[in-house]
């Protein structure tokens, strides 16, 4: 259609000159007025929801960032490079000295005003021994036989665990697993799996894949309802990819008793658009319900919604920030709407499809 034309045909609003004649009937004309545009009825106020940002809804727009791989540590664990970490580490150097210089443990008046990494070593003067000039330690767990492992700084913990869990033949297990292959590494440092822990609870990649492990629910709440078509929710999805009609959002519309669910295509996702489907599609089919239940979205909040819930005496109720799933059933249509959607409307590109599916879902 060229920019201008004006249409009869209803429901074929497709550019901006169209709307703006349209809204200018709206607000000129009396009481319930016929649409040139819309094909059918709409109220006479001035909607407040009509700068709402189209994109607001679905994917987010202030998404963190993907999280990063680590970069490789540029460590080198040869026996020479370990020899030097551990002669210029505080801690290490002075137990070094101090195990070629005397085979008796240190005393504790001498070690008293040390630091705990210091008291650490020094408790296990025993299992320490020198083995080609680098400090090793004796470690055995039940049912396993011992082993030689080398002392390592706290300055080298990062790297190694890197190669325990960020390595690509390691595919970021758990704070269990790499424990187990900690234990199995040539390598002993203090507080082996607090270190782990920490590790793998700040990685980055683990915090965005994983789930966690319980998930948190509401409490149910059981919702009473007395007649078919007396108490309605409601809720839009979308936007979806721009059909040939430009339909890109979905209304939903549910009757609590029954749960006869219907599903309008909507060009935009203003207030205006909104009250006009309730109206004509479901009010002059089934009747007024006495409740309409809604989540917290500007179109249901706006001016218009408000009078039209009171000419027509409905009680419109919303869910609360304490209780968002309260308008679980009509979230969970959408979902299986979406679901539906997205594995055919790439191909097709047509909404009937996705519509008569989910009937025949039902
Ligand atoms: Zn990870």
């Amino acid at each position: 259609m060229k920019k201008g034309e004006k249409t009869e045909v209803i429901g074929a609003v497709s550019d901006e000159s169209d709307s703006k004649v349209d809204e200018h009937a709206q607000t000129s004309t009396g009481l319930w007025t016929k649409v040139p545009g819309q094909g059918g009825l709409s109220l006479p106020i001035d909607d407040d929801s009509e700068e709402l940002p189209v994109e607001r809804r679905g994917r987010k727009q202030n998404r963190p960032p993907p999280a990063k791989q680590k970069r490789k540590p540029d460590v080198d664990f040869s026996l020479d490079a370990i020899k030097e970490y551990q002669q210029s580490d505080e801690i290490l150097s002075k137990i070094l000295k101090l195990k070629t210089e005397q085979t008796e443990k240190p005393a504790w008046k001498d070690i008293s005003d040390k630091s705990l990494e210091f008291k650490f070593w020094s408790a296990r003067w025993e299992l320490l021994e020198i083995k080609n000039g680098v400090l090793v330690m004796k470690w055995k767990e039940a049912a396993r036989p011992a082993q030689w492992k080398v002392c390592m700084p706290g300055s080298l913990v990062d790297p190694i665990i890197w190669y325990l869990h960020d390595a690509r033949t390691c595919g970021h297990l758990g704070i269990k697993k790499i424990y187990e292959r900690a234990k199995l590494s040539p390598f002993y440092w203090r507080n082996m799996e607090d270190t782990v822990k920490m590790y793998v609870n700040q990685c980055d990649i683990c915090g965005e894949r994983k789930d966690p492990r319980f998930r948190k629910r509401h409490q149910m709440k059981s919702y009473i309802v007395g007649a078919p078509f007396e108490q309605l929710v409601t809720d839009i999805a979308g936007p979806f990819p721009v059909m040939k009609n430009k339909n890109k959002y979905i209304l939903v519309v549910a009757d609590y008793f029954s749960k006869l669910t219907e599903i309008y295509p909507m060009l935009d996702m203003r207030a205006t658009t909104v009250a006009d489907i309730i109206v004509r599609a479901w009010v002059k089919r089934y009747g007024c319900p006495t409740e309409l239940h809604s989540d917290q979205d500007r179109q249901y909040e706006s001016l218009i919604f408000k009078e039209l819930c009171q000419l027509l005496e409905i009680h419109k109720t919303r869910t609360t920030s304490l209780h968002p799933r309260s308008d679980g059933m009509v979230e969970r249509m959408n979902r299986t709407v979406n679901d539906m959607l997205s594995k055919y409307i790439k191909t097709h590109q047509r909404l009937g499809y996705a519509f008569r599916l989910y009937y025949n879902g039902l």
